[in-house]
Order: C-alpha cells, then sequence, then structure tokens
C-alpha cells in the first residue's frame, strides 16, 4: 500500500513534516456524517485539540462538523476556519477569564463547566456584558475506560469534571444565577476507546442521572458524551477508518434521549489520526553490537506520542524494497526517550530513505515543541505538497 504516498512529491520537501491524505479525511468524515445522521438528534463537533493544521479545519468545517475547544486559543482557530458560532462548545477544567469573555463575545454554544467557583465567574462575566451564557455541566461519571493510565479522564480520581453525586446541587445553584442559562450535561470518560462496552457504561450513567433529573422535573436540551473512540494503530492500511457504525448505534441502541433533546459528540483522534503521517529521513544506520539502529531526522519534538504515552505508530521505510531488517527507529533529541520503535522490522534502510510514521494525523503536529532549538514541522495536504 506504498502507492498511497506520492513519493517525488515527498522528495521535494524538507523533512520532517506531516502529510495528511485528503481523500481519506473527507471519506472519513462522510462516513462520519452518514453513521451519524441516520439518528435524529445527533451532532458531531470536531476535537480541535488533536489537530488545528488550518488545511485541516476548513475540510472539517466544510464537512458540516461543529467545534470543541479547551482552549481560547483553540476558539480562536475555530473561527479563523469558519465554524459558526453557534455550533463551537467550550470545555476546560481552567479557564481564564479572557477566554471566558471571548467565549461569551462571540456567543458560542455551550460553555463545559467543571466546577462551581468557575461558574460563578461565568455568571460574573457574563452579567458584566449583560449576556446570559448557555452552559453544560461536566460529570464525572466514574466510569473506566480501558485505555492507557494517562488518557481516562472519567474516574473519580482524575481532576476532570463536577462529582455526579453533586449534580443536583449544582443545577439549583446555577438555577440562582441570573447569568447562566443550564442547557446540558457533558461526559468525557477517555481516549483511543475500542471497547463499545466502555461507552455502553457511559450510556447507563447517563440514563441513571437522567431519570434522577426527571424525578426532580429537570429536562434539559442537550446530553454531550464527548469523544474517545480509537482507531487502529497497527493496520492504517486495512483500518482506515474507525468504526463509526458500531459507536453511534451503541449510543441510539443504549442511551434514552429524551423528547427533543439532542445529544452531541466530541471526536477527535477518529476523525483525523489515520489521515496523517510524519515524514522523515534516514540520516544514518548504526551498527551496534546488539542491535541496528536507524536514525531519522523526527524526533519527539515532532511527535511526542512515543515518548509520552508508549504509543505504538507504524512505520513504513517507502523508499526501499529490500528484504525486512529489525532496528530501533530513533530521533537526534538528547533524551533516551528519543525512540520511535524498537526493534521494529522495515526494508533495509540507506541514508537518505524516506521513513513514514503513521497514523500520526492526530495529536502529532499540534503537539510538536521546540525543545532543542529545532523548527516546528510543516504540514501538507496531498492537495497542496
Ligand atoms: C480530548 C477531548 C476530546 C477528544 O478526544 P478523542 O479521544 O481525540 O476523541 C473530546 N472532548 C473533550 C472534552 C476532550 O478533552
Amino acid at each position: 500500500m506504498k502507492g498511497i504516498f506520492p513519493l517525488q512529491k515527498l522528495e521535494q520537501h524538507r523533512t520532517p513534516f506531516y502529510y495528511y491524505d485528503v481523500e481519506l479525511l473527507r471519506e472519513t468524515l462522510r462516513t462520519i456524517q452518514a453513521e451519524a445522521s441516520k439518528h435524529e438528534g445527533f451532532c458531531v463537533h470536531y476535537a480541535i485539540k488533536a489537530n488545528a493544521n488550518p488545511k485541516v479545519l476548513k475540510i472539517i468545517r466544510e464537512a458540516g462538523l461543529g467545534a470543541d475547544c479547551v482552549s481560547g486559543g483553540e476558539i480562536e482557530a475555530s473561527i479563523r476556519a469558519g465554524f459558526p458560532n453557534q455550533k463551537i462548545v467550550y470545555a476546560g477544567v481552567g479557564k481564564s477569564d479572557w477566554e471566558i469573555n471571548l467565549g461569551l463575545d462571540n456567543d458560542i454554544f455551550c460553555f463545559n463547566v467543571e466546577s462551581i467557583p468557575e461558574l460563578e465567574v461565568i455568571n460574573e462575566l457574563a452579567a458584566a456584558k449583560g449576556k446570559q451564557a448557555r452552559v453544560a455541566f461536566r460529570l464525572n461519571p466514574n466510569v473506566g475506560a480501558h485505555t492507557h493510565a494517562n488518557i481516562t479522564t472519567g474516574l473519580a480520581e482524575n481532576k476532570f469534571g463536577i462529582d455526579m453525586r453533586d449534580m443536583l446541587t449544582v443545577i439549583e445553584e446555577a438555577s440562582k444565577m441570573a447569568n447562566i442559562k443550564v442547557v446540558g450535561l457533558h461526559f468525557h470518560i477517555g481516549s483511543q476507546i475500542l471497547d463499545m462496552g466502555d461507552f455502553e457504561a457511559l450510556c447507563n450513567r447517563v440514563n441513571e442521572l437522567q431519570n434522577e433529573l426527571e424525578r426532580h422535573r429537570i429536562c434539559l436540551e442537550h446530553i454531550n458524551v464527548g469523544g474517545g473512540l480509537g482507531i487502529d494503530y497497527q493496520h492504517p492500511n486495512r483500518v482506515p477508518i474507525p468504526d463509526f457504525k458500531a459507536y453511534f448505534d451503541t449510543y441510539a441502541k443504549k442511551l434514552k434521549l429524551r423528547n427533543g433533546q439532542t445529544l452531541h459528540f466530541e471526536l477527535g483522534r477518529a476523525v483525523v489520526a489515520q489521515c496523517g503521517s510524519l515524514i522523515t529521513r534516514t540520516l544514518y544506520i548504526k551498527n551496534g553490537y546488539v542491535k541496528k539502529f536507524c536514525i531519522v531526522d523526527a524526533g519527539f519534538t515532532d511527535l511526542i506520542r512515543p515518548a509520552l504515552y508508549q504509543a505504538y505508530h507504524k512505520i513504513e521505510n517507502l523508499s526501499s524494497e529490500e528484504p525486512m531488517e529489525a532496528y530501533d527507529v530513533v530521533g537526534p533529541i538528547c533524551e533516551s526517550t528519543d525512540v520511535f520503535a524498537k526493534q521494529v522490522d522495515i526494508h533495509k534502510a540507506h541514508r537518505g530513505d524516506l521513513i513514514a510514521i503513521r497514523s500520526a494525523g492526530a495529536y502529532g503536529e499540534i503537539m510538536a515543541s521546540q525543545y532543542n532549538c529545532r523548527r516546528l514541522p510543516e504540514g501538507f495536504t496531498s492537495e497542496d505538497i
């Protein structure tokens, strides 16, 4: 499947850089919209934090998704990309005043509120502007996701959200605030989730909470179940598009929406991960006594997931057809964690070979840093390369 890479075009650019397959991105978006629209009231937002490359954002906006932001900078990026204000949601445990004001000035769809002190500040800032802020409470559903410990967010021990036992108290507090309108409940249990049972557990929890609300005659406009759908990092060619059908069907079957309620999703990784690759060049092959190192010009400053989460990314040598050999593929940064993969089989590598680190469209380019005074990687799409 190396044919999906336009090798000659890739050769012309200074490495390392990100390469986004726009056709795959569009196909993924079509699948999302087709599967979600089978169910009444389903609205899909894209979690900007996964990838905020302006070209990528524009394609996602054109497909009709809303934007899920976790900072003022992301609100600015989504407005710049043309996402309509009434499709922007804003979450985050630590919203500063200027970020809240930015959301208020742009009349965003909803603030996902994570504490009472935050609610009080939003109320004050909204009052100063003579506005009413639409808020949803982010509740911690105490539902575990079977994924890496650093990317679970829905357990009582995580910093996110409000304890679900406080749901009625916070709604009551909010109802006393003149410049707050409570419109929904928000949840997000983690990332890279492949077991639909985890989402089912969240549905069951939401149903229990909605029953409790009903007993108090409270009905909210919307429920937001966050994102978290995972992708197949092992097989980017065989499974380029995640199983959105199973994902949306799970929610349609298990989550009981009340009359007129809408169900919102905030997908990040599942939208953009598979369309992106980090393209890097082999600098040196170093033959050690125990193993061979393929030293490339990309490092964890360009893609930090392997160092940060011990994440697996499939690695391919795009320039060689020679028999496979095992290498540790490593970057040039002065840290022992600057390793993309250990003892991975790729076609025999030589200085100058182009290497693709696959499934890097999510939490790749956006997490790049300048450590070691390195340049930030560029991002090219298949249309503008
Ligand atoms: C990170 C995040 C998402 C997106 O998560 P993915 O695993 O990339 O789908 C959605 N909602 C919130 C609140 C988040 O913090």
